[in-house]
């Protein structure tokens, strides 16, 4: 679809809405199916790829009414069961439509902590928006009532007014929580604890808080002020914060409950250790993962070339490995950094692909160059050890694998190169094994993902896990929704 400007969007929806409410009879389903779907206002493709602004703006208010009037208010209501954690979603949208927002925010709290977030990240194509039946009826997904932007704006009202719900705490119970990891699953067992009274303590191995939101996932997606404002309401909840503090490292996890006195303990630690292909040149100059690419970017804000002290390549022609999020990511954060090509490879069609449609769409508007149906086969480097280029395969489908996916059957023979200064590796995320190796009577799976029970309980006593550490590299909300869970766990634990 091509690019619309913000104002001929508000412009579009002022009009429509002012059409629909001259009209005196209830609006019927008919009516609303045939309210065009509002397209996310968005910053110039031209522009943003060379700055690292949000680059969707969220709605106009008279879009999200619009958006929101296209709701059916189904008695079955499909998209809730396409919530990983619920949230009643025709009733926040029906709030909406009553300019409640209030309302509608108390409704989407009720389950999620990170409305802001999950309203900008969360793949609602293949959860909430996918069983819609506006979306059904269209026969299109992308036609569904787009349930993330919604849950964004009453998100960003409440933001904007400043004066969020002080969290209730009940009395000190004098029992104490570790967690260890400061992402959304850790965030969420702290709020969740701390409501009933424990004292809760999060150990975080990084020097800033927030995961995979602040390191991994880029500024122009997700504003970093965001991610903060939560941490800082853990904050004033009281739970404390330790940061540059590895467990494992800087204290094993068994002395935390033995010696230190904690009565339980969350492991929401992610999966933070790369993957890579296992092929010739993955060791020359100029060949990174995309943890350590975007690490450099986000959390060491290394795109400001005048003011970081850490320092990133300089990279003229770009290869990215993959076709999820991160590789989207990094692709289009390549551009920003100066990047003048970047090439997409990615081994299955585009319909395979991992990443949420919408950022397939913007790094396409961006510039980015899609090779689908490719993959690389090495690195090929100069005299000196750097990076020149890179051989490629290409592919067709076969039948599918065990993920349902049509297989990628390599084409022989069909060697091709491209000359390239930066190969980027985002093919997905392995969990980090020190805090497995530093407890050996902790069960893990074969992947070094930690084996919980179904109240996300682990082969120790007291101690719980939840979030990618337990699911192998997931999504924000279904972190979100095992935090949740585990959370449960600990408050029937400590009675
Ligand atoms: P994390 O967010 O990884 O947080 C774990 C924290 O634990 C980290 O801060 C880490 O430093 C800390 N830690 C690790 N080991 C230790 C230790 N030994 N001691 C103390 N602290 C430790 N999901 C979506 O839903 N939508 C998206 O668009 C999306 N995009 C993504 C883009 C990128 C680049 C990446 C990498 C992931 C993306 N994801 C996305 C996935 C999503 O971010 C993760 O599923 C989610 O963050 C997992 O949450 P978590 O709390 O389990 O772990
Ligand atoms: Fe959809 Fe995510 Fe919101 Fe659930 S949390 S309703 S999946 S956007
Ligand atoms: Fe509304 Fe779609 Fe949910 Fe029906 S399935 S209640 S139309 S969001």
């Amino acid at each position: 679809m091509a690019y619309v400007p913000p104002k001929k969007l508000a412009h579009d929806a002022k009009l429509l809405l002012e059409e629909l409410k001259s009209k005196k009879e209830p609006l019927t389903p008919k009516d609303r199916i045939s309210i065009p779907p509002q397209e996310m206002p968005a910053q110039n493709p031209n522009d943003r790829n060379e700055n690292m602004n949000e680059v969707a703006l969220g709605y106009f208010a008279e879009q999200a009414k619009l958006e929101a009037m296209r709701c059916l208010q189904c008695k079955n209501a499909p998209c809730i069961e396409g919530c990983p954690v619920r949230i009643d979603i025709p009733a926040f949208i029906k709030a909406i439509t009553q300019e409640d927002f209030k309302k509608a925010i108390g409704i989407i709290k009720n389950n999620s902590l990170l409305a802001a977030v999950c309203g900008r990240v969360c793949p609602q194509e293949t959860q909430c928006q996918e069983p819609c039946t506006v979306g059904k009826s269209l026969k299109d997904v992308n036609k569904a009532v787009s349930i993330g932007r919604l849950e964004r704006y009453v998100a960003d009202w409440e933001r904007l007014q400043k004066n969020i719900a002080e969290p209730v705490i009940k009395p000190t119970t004098g029992k104490k929580v570790a967690i260890v990891g400061c992402g959304p699953a850790g965030i969420t067992v702290a709020a969740d604890v701390r409501r009933e009274g424990h004292a809760v303590t999060i150990f975080e191995a990084f020097h800033k808080t927030g995961g995979v939101l602040v390191y991994g996932i880029p500024e122009f997606r997700l504003p970093k002020k965001i991610v903060q404002e939560e941490v800082d309401f853990l904050k004033k909840m009281g739970v404390v914060i330790k940061t540059n503090f590895i467990v494992g490292r800087t204290r094993k996890l068994t002395d935390l409950m033995g010696k230190d006195g904690y009565d339980a303990v969350f492991i929401g630690s992610g999966a933070g250790l790369p993957r890579f292909m296992n092929i010739e040149g993955e060791n020359l100059v100029g060949v990174f993962s995309a943890n350590e690419y975007l690490t450099r970017s986000n959390l060491m804000k290394a795109y400001d070339r005048e003011h970081a002290d850490t320092p990133i390549f300089d990279s003229k022609i770009v290869a990215v490995l993959g076709g999820g999020n991160v590789a989207m990511d990094a692709a289009r954060t390549a551009l920003r950094i100066g990047a003048k090509e970047v090439h997409l490879i990615y081994r299955r069609t585009e319909s395979e692909m991992p990443a949420r449609v919408e950022e397939v769409t913007h790094a396409k508007e961006e510039g980015v160059i899609f090779h689908i149906l490719q993959n690389a086969k090495r690195i090929i480097g100069d005299q000196t050890g750097n990076v020149k280029a890179i051989e490629c395969l290409k592919y067709k489908l076969g039948e599918p694998d065990d993920s349902g996916r049509r297989r990628p059957v390599v084409i022989d023979g069909s060697e091709f190169i491209i000359d390239v200064d930066t190969v980027i590796v985002a093919i997905g995320n392995d969990s980090n094994p020190l805090i497995k190796q530093t407890t050996p009577s902790l069960v893990t799976n074969k992947w070094c993902n930690i084996v919980v029970d179904e109240n996300c309980k682990t082969s120790i006593d007291g101690i719980y896990a939840g979030g990618d550490i337990v699911l192998g590299a997931a999504t924000v909300i279904l972190a979100m929704g095992q935090g949740r869970i585990a959370a449960r766990s600990i408050n029937e634990y400590l009675k």
